[in-house]
């Protein structure tokens, strides 16, 4: 699948999925001024065109987005080399929404309909800590 952040000067090649997931987390509300559509694109994710700017924004992660229009691009988790991509770069496609994560971290000013799975952070960090 294929997308591009709001001023065309960075475009983005991933591999399809249909599945994303939605984190409530302080970071990516903060981030994004509100919960964050995440694709989980793995390793096989191509950038064109701009350089994107990247931020730290953890020890184990990094941030980035379109130096000109701002438009969020990934997070990357380092230790892993996984890409997660907002589900908003690529217009073109179709996504089913099937879980919610850091539910425990999401403010009370909004509740989604959808039938989700629901994980707290622990239980991510339990899921994808390496061991
Ligand atoms: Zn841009
Ligand atoms: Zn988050």
């Amino acid at each position: 699948m294929k997308g591009s952040c709001l001023c065309s000067a960075i475009e983005v090649a991933a591999p399809d999925h249909e599945q994303i997931s939605m984190c409530h987390c302080s970071m990516c509300r903060r981030w994004s001024g509100g919960p964050m559509f995440a694709v989980h694109c793995g390793k096989g994710v191509q950038f064109s065109g701009a350089d994107p700017v990247i931020y730290r924004s953890s020890e184990w992660a990094e941030r980035g987005f379109c130096g000109k229009c701002g438009t969020h691009l990934f997070y990357h988790l380092l230790s892993t080399d996984e890409y997660i991509l907002p589900a908003g770069i690529f217009q073109d496609h179709e996504f089913v929404l099937a879980s919610e994560i850091f539910i425990d971290e999401k403010p009370g000013y909004y509740e989604l309909k959808n039938k989700t799975e629901k994980m707290t952070g622990q239980q991510v960090f339990e899921q994808f800590a390496p061991k």
